[in-house]
Order: structure tokens, then C-alpha cells, then sequence
């Protein structure tokens, strides 16, 4: 990860630096729409003196327009959006035999990891694209259609706290289902931080402003995405609706919160029992693998129904493009304010989102449709550890 040009001794790895390129979108003729991912929005402030955990969506948009950009969206609908085709997908397997554990897949780091050391897992993954990669695909095709623009018109920028994420965008053709790629840019953190600086916007003072639409709005679902537990706490609440045909009574789904190595629990969808795994940091990520792998040759029930696996320590919260200095009294704090980002959220589930709501009606029909799957998944393939 990105860590490793924080602490090289030597200084020999460097960061790859995209910030000019990204200036010489904003110069040339084309139309820039930019994501920003959940964990961006409670550490981008460190960098200008705040406190870590303090929750800067709106000065975020606004300093990017202040940059030049034409469309500011948010990745937290694209996490939305990956929650309704992940929690469909995993209903799915649970109510019609489908092969079991379903694990998620929205870390480029760990579904890297895992084509090269766990191949044979590969039909256990979900194949829903990454928030951010579902995030491009509707922005070079619903939000272009809606504009009147050509995908290779507009150009898609995405903020991410993960260097991971500049390989996603170019790992396989699946990364454009636009035709041209869904994304074309990936910046951390750090260079938007440093972007701001050199422009000299004052983003401790920047009056907060509002993504645009119809692909910015988010449930607090989708903003939780980014600390460990998220992704399965998100899932639960949509899933509950899909299984038992009502909502779900508290959206806090505790037994998957915290920040324990491998957190393990049940979940009641109604009369079913959703047993759960989630996994952050690679190490931890090896023994839940091995456990359900052994139940497999054993011929043994496997031993989860789902599991969320991130390759950072705490979620992206503390990814390799976040602002230097991330132990974990930071790493706690950045959690608790995208906590209390979903708690503020009038709107809590991703099914609720209205803009989700208004896609699937105008234009992907039903979660995990032969549109949906065109645009919104994947598939994944095993990879030698080295090529030349
Ligand atoms: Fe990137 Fe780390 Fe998040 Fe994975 S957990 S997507 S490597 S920041």
C-alpha cells in the first residue's frame, strides 16, 4: 500500500504524482466529474489542522469546485448502488442454494491478493464492482445520457484514501462498460490535499455546499463503507427488507462494529440466521479463508454466509492515500465521524436513498437486471504472482 513511500527508509519509492494531470483535465475541453469516497471526508482535514474524525463533505465539494471541476458526485452513491446489487446477490445465494460464503469484493488490494493466493475461492466472490468503479460506469452512462455528452467526453476523476485504486481503474476490460475507460483518474487523499494547499483555498473556511445530482446523494449506509464492518453493516440493512419484506427495526448493527482483528456474529434477517465474518488487515484476512477452504475439502456446512474482508488495518479509513501519521487513536477517530455521518443522515439505508430509488425506476430497472450486470459487475481470474 501507499504506507510504503511514507516509510521507505532510503526514500527510493516514490508516490506516483497525478495532480498535474488532473489540471490538465480541468484546462482542456472536457467535462470533469469527480467522486469522493467515504474515508476521504474524515481525514482530508488533518492536512489543514483539524482534528482527525471531523467530517468535511461539503467544504470537500466546494474546494473542488473552487478547482474547476464541472460535476461533484459522491462515491457513497456508488456505495448505495453496490448494496443493492451485493445484498441482491446475496440473497440470492442464501434463498436459492447459491454457493456460500458470498464475499466482498470492493477492495482492489484483497480481490488482487486473492486471484493470485486464493483462485480457487474465486466463485465465493461477489462479482458487484467497487463503489467506485459502479460510480463510473453510471457516470459515463446515465448521468452522460442525461447531460447529451459522449463518454469519451467526459472525464471521470476519482478521490481515493487507497493507492490500490490507481491500479483498479485498468485492471481488466470489465473496468469499461462505457466503452471507454469508466474512470479515468484516481487521486488519494494526500495530492487532493496538496491540490488545495497550491491553490490557496482556504478550506478550514469554505461554506459547505451540496454534491450535484441525479448520482450524489447517499444513505448513511453507503458512507459507512469506508471503516471495517461497514460494508456488512450496509448489506444487513438492505438485505433485511429483501429476506423478511419489512425494514429493519435498528439500522446499528453492533456485532459487526469495533475494531478486533476478525469480528465473527450472527445476524436474525427474520426466522434466518445470516452467520458473518468480517476480516481487515491481510494477515487477519489468511485464517478466515483457510477456515472456510477446510470446511470445503471436509465437506462440511460452511461456516459463514458472508464475509466482508479489508486490506487495511481499521478499513479504508486508514488507507495508503490518506494524510501520514494514521496509528490507531487516528484510526478510532476517523471511525467515529463517518459514525456519526450515518447517524445524521436522514435517510439511513441505501434502498432509501431517493437517487438509487429514481435509477433503478429510469433506468437499471432491477438490482442485478441484464442492464445492471453489463454496467455494475464483474467477473475475476486467476494471476500469476509475477509477470515480466
Ligand atoms: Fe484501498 Fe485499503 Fe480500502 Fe482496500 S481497505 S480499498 S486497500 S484503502
Amino acid at each position: 500500500c501507499g504506507q510504503c513511500s511514507a516509510h521507505c527508509p532510503v526514500g527510493a519509492i516514490y508516490e506516483k504524482d497525478e495532480t498535474q494531470t488532473f489540471m490538465q483535465m480541468i484546462a482542456s475541453d472536457k467535462h470533469v466529474a469527480v467522486q469522493m469516497a467515504p474515508a476521504v471526508r474524515v481525514a482530508i482535514g488533518e492536512m489543514f489542522g483539524l482534528e482527525p474524525g471531523t467530517v468535511t463533505t461539503g467544504k470537500i465539494y466546494s474546494a473542488l469546485r473552487r478547482l474547476g471541476v464541472d460535476a461533484v458526485f459522491d462515491t457513497n452513491f456508488g456505495a448505495d448502488l453496490t448494496i443493492m446489487e451485493e445484498g441482491t446477490e446475496l440473497v440470492d445465494r442464501v434463498t436459492n442454494g447459491g454457493l456460500l460464503p458470498q464475499i466482498t469484493s470492493c477492495c482492489p488490494a484483497w480481490t488482487d491478493y486473492m486471484e493470485k493466493y486464493y483462485a480457487d475461492m474465486i466463485p465465493h466472490f461477489s462479482t458487484a464492482k467497487s463503489p467506485m468503479m459502479m460510480q463510473g460506469a453510471i457516470t459515463k452512462t446515465y448521468y452522460a445520457d442525461k447531460k447529451g455528452l459522449a463518454p469519451k467526453d467526459i472525464m471521470s476523476v476519482a478521490i481515493m484514501p487507497c493507492t490500490a485504486k490507481k491500479y483498479e481503474i485498468s485492471r481488466d476490460d470489465n473496468m469499461q462498460a462505457s466503452g471507454v475507460n469508466d474512470v479515468d483518474l484516481v487521486l488519494t487523499t494526500r495530492e487532493l490535499g496538496r491540490l488545495i494547499k497550491s491553490a490557496g483555498i482556504d478550506f478550514v473556511n469554505l461554506e459547505d455546499e451540496k454534491a450535484d445530482s441525479p448520482i450524489g446523494a447517499y444513505a448513511g449506509a453507503g458512507t459507512i463503507f469506508g471503516v471495517t464492518g461497514g460494508v456488512m453493516e450496509a448489506a444487513v440493512r438492505t438485505a433485511h427488507l429483501l429476506v423478511t419484506g419489512k425494514e429493519i427495526e435498528d439500522v446499528n448493527i453492533t456485532a459487526v462494529r469495533g475494531a478486533e482483528n476478525v469480528k465473527v456474529g450472527e445476524v436474525q434477517l427474520g426466522d434466518a440466521t445470516l452467520k458473518v465474518a468480517v476480516a481487515h488487515g491481510m494477515a487477519n484476512v489468511r485464517d478466515i479463508m483457510n477456515e472456510v477452504r477446510a470446511a470445503k475439502e471436509a465437506g462440511n456446512p460452511p461456516p459463514y454466509h458472508f464475509i466482508e474482508v479489508m486490506a487495511c488495518k481499521g478499513g479504508c479509513i486508514a488507507g495508503g492515500g490518506q494524510p501520514y501519521g494514521t496509528d490507531d487513536d487516528v484510526r478510532a477517530r476517523r471511525t467515529a465521524g463517518l459514525y456519526s455521518d450515518d447517524e445524521k443522515s436522514t435517510v439511513r439505508c441505501s434502498h432509501q436513498n431517493p437517487e438509487i430509488v429514481q435509477i433503478y425506476k429510469d433506468y437499471l430497472g432491477e438490482p442485478c437486471s441484464h442492464k445492471a450486470h453489463d454496467l455494475l459487475h464483474t467477473k475475476y481470474q486467476e494471476r500469476p504472482l509475477y509477470t515480466k
